[in-house]
């Protein structure tokens, strides 16, 4: 077996759909090649933080709640599909996971006001507030972290208040999409879809 044989038949064991024979093949390849049982534990590791999760953030009624607000559970099914098409991209998935291994600590630690985009000369932040002015324009994405957005200017892409407050004047006009995130749970999901979207460009 090679390393290109191996990927898919990696995220099959993980997924426990992998049958007896193939099982012992993987096995020989992962004890004969460092790099293939590298990537074999930090998938491992990553399946352990994504099923960690909810159990940690939320409580069960309000677990329940959310899934049965999300598609069907093939997803997992349909990323192995993906993934035995695009082996190469594998590394990026695991660059992801650690990346949001790294958010979580992010969540609880960072209690101060985050302001993020690619155009924020025009906008002002007076306390926890973040303004954008009357006449001036964002251009982009305006992501604001634990504070309150006040609009009263343009912005040219998507806003997202996380944690925060959202106030829109009548002389705002915001061109893309408004998304106000509350809960830590959503945020992973924001992320996770922020990581998707990165993936797929
Ligand atoms: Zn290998």
């Amino acid at each position: 077996m090679n390393c290109k044989e191996a990927l898919p038949l990696i995220h099959e064991y993980l997924d426990g759909d992998l049958q007896g024979a193939e099982t012992l093949q993987l096995k020989e390849h992962l004890i004969s090649c460092t790099a293939c049982h590298a990537l074999f534990r930090e998938l491992e590791r990553t399946d352990a933080i994504v099923r960690s999760l909810p159990s940690v953030h939320v409580s069960d009624t309000l677990t329940a709640q959310i899934m049965s607000g999300l598609p069907p559970m093939k997803k997992r099914n349909v990323w192995t599909e993906w993934i035995r098409r695009h082996p190469a991209v594998s590394v990026a998935v695991v660059f992801a996971a650690v990346m949001f291994g790294s958010f979580m600590s992010m969540w609880n630690d960072d209690k101060n006001l985050m302001v993020k985009g690619s155009d924020l000369q025009d906008v002002v932040i007076q306390g926890d507030t973040v303004i954008v002015p009357q006449g001036h324009t964002v251009n982009g994405d305006l992501v604001v972290q634990r504070g309150k957005l006040q609009v009263d200017g343009d912005v040219t892409g998507n806003l997202t208040v996380i944690d925060g407050s959202l106030n829109l004047a009548s002389t705002a006009h915001i061109s893309g999409q408004v998304t106000q995130v509350d809960e830590a749970i959503s945020w992973i999901w924001y992320k996770l879809n922020e990581f998707v979207g990165m993936l797929s460009k």
